[in-house]
């Protein structure tokens, strides 16, 4: 029997095996993915600022899977592309003979003296979790020690991760002030960007007005600062320091390092695809999500690695292993951006909805667009019980 095997229950894994056993396919459609639960990685922001639980944003794979999928839970080590087969932690090695990897993304410190040591990443449960432990410890310790660098917190890249999560850091500050008892007034909040602009994607007008919100809420931002080493108390950008005891580690992801550990030919743990995600040389396997890179055919240049992307790729990736399952030719990725979405804390936000022209929206009309966007991603993946209980 053919079987179909799909690295990683994120966005995109998740939604090519549920393609794929919609397809109603005679292949054995196998799901690799090291945790029981599948997460919402664009909701980790919230874990970590405090505004969510955990619980919120997980849901439990085994639930939302069709019958017909075999689920393996474990740690992808390698890939043997020549062998089609997938190394495995604990299991024996698996063989394919078509694969989906979506292994996702993981943290990028380009290498940067300390960032790893002492800057607290959001890259996936355990981590947005141990960011808010970090935090509110931090926070809460200031009533004996009196230091101010206790109620200092660097937030490291002004990009989405980092903008979201100052969105909702400055909405819950007030109410863990509040239960833990340090004074609001003393806390600095400081947000170092080396590039000149925060916030790329969007227009002037919606980055002024997103700048403004979380400056009034009391966040520093020092733009064209090249972040060049983190300490323990300390971020540093060449001979400025910003001191803190809490580090916030936002300055991008890059794919798994299952990619360059199995030997591909990758970039920050990323591979150029071929115009139908499939590797080059290997047409029975696809790249989608974090640890791929699809040029743009309009702009040259890569497309940026977004939820919404990845769930395109997957719809592109399960319907080229039918077509070559059945002989057929498989289709070229295309994509076409709804718009992006930026929330400010759980009641504000900016967006850009590309329909009919570009629409941009501000404010607290935003929070209801996220939500729309969060529930029908989590009714896709899932069911319509799992988005009731996660409200
Ligand atoms: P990002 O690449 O979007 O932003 C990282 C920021 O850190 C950049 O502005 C970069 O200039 C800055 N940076 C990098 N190195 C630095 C240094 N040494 N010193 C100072 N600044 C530095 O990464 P992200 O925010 O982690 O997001 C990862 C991906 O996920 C992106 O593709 C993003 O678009 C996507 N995402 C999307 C959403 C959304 O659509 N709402 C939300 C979160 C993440």
């Amino acid at each position: 029997m053919t079987t179909i095997m799909v690295l990683g229950a994120g966005y995109a894994g998740l939604r090519v095996v549920k393609k794929l056993a919609h397809a109603k396919t005679d292949a054995h459609i196998v799901l690799v993915n090291q945790n029981e639960y599948h997460y919402e990685s664009t909701q980790l922001h919230q874990v970590a600022a405090g505004t969510k639980e955990p619980a919120d944003v997980v849901f439990d794979l085994r639930k939302s899977l069709p019958d017909s999928v075999e689920l393996i839970i474990d740690k992808v080590v390698g890939i043997d592309q020549d062998n089609r087969k997938v190394s495995l932690e604990h299991h024996d090695p698996l063989s394919y003979d078509y694969l989906v990897n979506a292994l996702g993304f993981e943290s990028e410190t380009f290498g940067i003296k300390g960032a790893e040591e002492y800057g607290w990443p959001l890259v996936d449960v355990d981590t947005a979790l141990a960011a808010r432990k970090k935090l509110e410890q931090t926070l809460a310790r200031y009533q004996t020690s009196h230091d101010p660098l206790d109620l200092s917190i660097v937030v490291c890249g002004a990009g989405f991760t980092s903008i979201e999560y100052l969105g909702e850091l400055v909405y819950r500050l007030p109410q863990l002030s509040k239960r833990l008892g340090f004074p609001m007034d003393q806390v600095k909040v400081d947000c170092i960007e080396a590039s000149p602009k925060i916030l790329p994607m969007f227009s002037k007008d919606l980055v002024d007005w997103a700048v403004d919100y979380l400056r009034k809420r009391g966040v520093n931002f020092h733009t064209s600062t090249p972040i060049t080493e983190v300490r323990q108390d300390a971020v540093v950008s060449n001979d400025q320091e910003f001191k803190a005891h809490t580090i916030i580690w936002t300055t991008g992801v890059r794919g798994s390092h299952v990619i360059a550990d199995s030997g591909y030919n990758q970039k920050r743990n990323r591979v150029v695809v071929r115009d139908d995600l499939s590797v080059e040389q290997h047409p029975e396997e696809f790249l989608v999500g974090d640890v791929s890179a699809v040029p743009d055919p309009q702009s040259g240049r890569l497309y940026p690695t977004t939820a919404q992307i990845s769930m395109a790729q997957a719809d592109t990736a399960a319907a080229n292993v039918l077509a070559r399952m059945r002989g057929q030719e498989p289709q070229r990725f295309t994509f076409r951006s709804l718009g992006t979405v930026c929330s400010l804390g759980p009641h504000d936000g900016v967006a850009e909805i590309d329909r009919m022209g570009t629409l941009k929206l501000k404010g607290k009309v935003v929070s209801v667009l996220k939500w729309i966007v969060n529930e029908r991603s989590v009714l896709e993946l899932a069911d319509v019980r799992t988005m009731l209980e996660s409200n």
